[in-house]
C-alpha cells in the first residue's frame, strides 16, 4: 500500500472544503433540456464587456508570445491617476481573491487569529483555514457587521480583520463614522482589510458610505482591495488591486507571483478605467434592476435584505435548496447561501431588465404568489 497522500497536506488544508464551481451553462441546458438559461448567480455585470476593453484585448493579441509586464506599470499609473494614490501603494492581483490570499500569507500563520463577521464573504474563512490560522467569526447585527463587537474580538494573537464593504452575500454596508470609530479602536499592529469589491455601485447614492482610499493616509494598517470583476465587467480576466501604505504594498509584492496578471487583463483593465460611460451604464442598469427586483419582492410579500451591491438576498420562507432547484428547472440560476448558515435565503444578482423579469415570474410561480 502507498502512503496516505491526504495526510501529507497541512492540517489547515486537510480541513478545507473545495470550492464547488457551478456547472457550465451548456451542460445544464443539455441536462434540463432547455435552451435559454438565465444566470443570476455570480454577481457579474450583465451588460457584457466595455467596447474599450474589447478593443484593448484585440491589440494585446500581438503580445501573446511575451510575458506580461510584471510590474503592471500602465494599469498602476491609470489607477493612481483615477484614485489619487502613488504607484508604490498599489499591488495587482489575479482577481481580488488572489490579494486576499496574499494578505493572509504575508501577515498571519498558524499562531494567528483572523477576525471577520458572520455572513462575511466566503473567501475569508477559506484563506484563514488554508494557512492554519484561527477564524474568529463575530455575530452579525441586522445581517451586517457589528464593528464594536469585532473590535472587542481583537486580542494579542489577532493579525488581520476582514471587512467587506458592501458585504457579500447580504449587501449591507458599514457607515463612514462607524468605520472610523472602528479603525481608531484597532491597534496599528493589526491589519484591517477593507474589501470594496462592490464599491463602484454606490456612486454617491449613500452619503455615509466611506471611501476606503481616502482613509489610507490616516491608517497605515489599512488595506483597500477592489476588483474589475463587478461594475467594470471583466470577471473572466481575473484582475483586482490593493491600495495600501507603500511598506505594506512592498510586503505584498514580495509574495505576489511576478506575472499574476496577464497582458489581456492589464490592457483591458487600463482601457476600461477610462470608460466612465460604461461605469455609469453599469450603475444605472443596476439601480433600475434593483428597483425592479425589490418591487417584485414587495408585491409578492417576499422578505429581502436591503442591498447596495449588484445582488439581493431574499427569504424564501422555506428550504431554499428546493426553491433553488425549482427555479433552475425553469432556467433561472441563482445562488444558495446555505454555506453562510442562511438555509432559507437565496441570493440573486441584478440582471438585464428581461432577465430580472424572467426571475420574478419564475419565483412567483415557484412560491405560488
Ligand atoms: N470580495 C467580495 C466581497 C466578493 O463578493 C468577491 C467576488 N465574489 C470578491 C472579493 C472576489 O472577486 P474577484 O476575485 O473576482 O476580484
Amino acid at each position: 500500500m502507498g502512503c496516505d497522500l491526504f495526510s501529507l497536506a497541512t492540517e489547515g488544508v486537510q480541513g478545507l472544503h473545495p470550492y464547488q464551481p457551478g456547472k457550465p451553462i451548456e451542460e445544464l441546458e443539455r441536462e434540463l433540456g432547455i435552451t435559454n438559461i438565465v444566470k443570476l448567480a455570480s454577481n457579474e455585470n450583465p451588460l457584457g464587456p466595455s467596447p474599450k476593453a474589447l478593443n484593448a484585448i484585440e491589440l494585446a493579441f500581438q503580445e501573446l508570445c511575451r510575458y506580461p509586464d510584471g510590474g503592471g506599470f500602465k494599469l498602476k499609473t491609470a489607477l493612481c491617476e483615477r484614485y489619487n494614490t502613488q504607484i508604490d501603494q498599489v499591488t495587482l492581483g489575479n482577481g481580488s481573491n488572489d490579494l486576499l490570499e496574499i494578505i493572509a500569507r504575508v501577515f498571519a500563520d498558524k499562531q494567528s487569529e483572523i477576525v471577520f463577521s458572520q455572513y462575511a464573504f466566503a473567501v475569508y474563512p477559506l484563506v484563514t483555514q488554508s494557512i492554519g490560522a484561527k477564524a474568529v467569526e463575530v455575530p452579525a447585527v441586522d445581517w451586517g457587521h457589528d464593528l464594536v463587537a469585532m473590535a472587542e474580538a481583537i486580542n494579542d494573537r489577532t493579525k488581520l480583520v476582514f471587512i467587506a464593504n458592501p458585504n457579500n452575500p447580504t449587501g449591507t454596508y458599514v457607515s463612514k463614522s462607524d468605520l472610523i470609530r472602528f479603525l481608531d479602536a484597532v491597534p496599528q499592529r493589526v491589519i484591517v482589510v477593507l474589501d470594496e469589491a462592490y464599491c463602484e455601485y454606490i456612486g454617491g447614492s449613500h452619503q455615509d458610505f466611506p471611501d476606503g482610499v481616502s482613509l489610507l493616509t490616516s491608517y497605515p494598517n489599512l488595506i483597500v482591495t477592489r476588483t474589475f470583476s463587478k461594475a467594470w465587467g471583466l470577471a473572466s480576466l481575473r484582475v483586482g488591486y490593493a491600495l495600501s501604505h507603500p511598506d505594506v504594498a512592498d510586503l505584498l509584492n514580495r509574495v505576489r507571483q511576478p506575472f499574476n496578471v496577464d497582458t489581456f487583463a492589464l490592457e483591458a483593465a487600463t482601457a476600461v478605467l477610462a470608460d466612465d460611460e460604461y461605469l455609469e451604464l453599469s450603475r444605472k442598469t443596476n439601480l433600475d434592476g434593483m428597483q425592479a427586483l425589490t418591487s417584485g419582492f414587495e408585491r409578492m410579500g417576499v422578505d429581502y435584505i436591503p442591498s447596495v451591491g449588484n445582488f439581493v438576498t431574499f427569504d424564501t420562507g422555506r428550504d431554499a435548496i428546493a426553491v433553488y432547484q425549482s427555479l433552475l428547472a425553469q432556467g433561472v440560476i441563482v445562488r444558495p447561501v446555505a454555506n453562510y448558515g442562511m438555509t432559507q435565503h437565496l441570493r440573486v444578482s441584478i440582471g438585464l431588465p428581461e432577465e430580472n423579469a424572467r426571475f420574478l415570474k419564475a419565483l412567483a410561480e415557484v412560491l405560488g404568489k
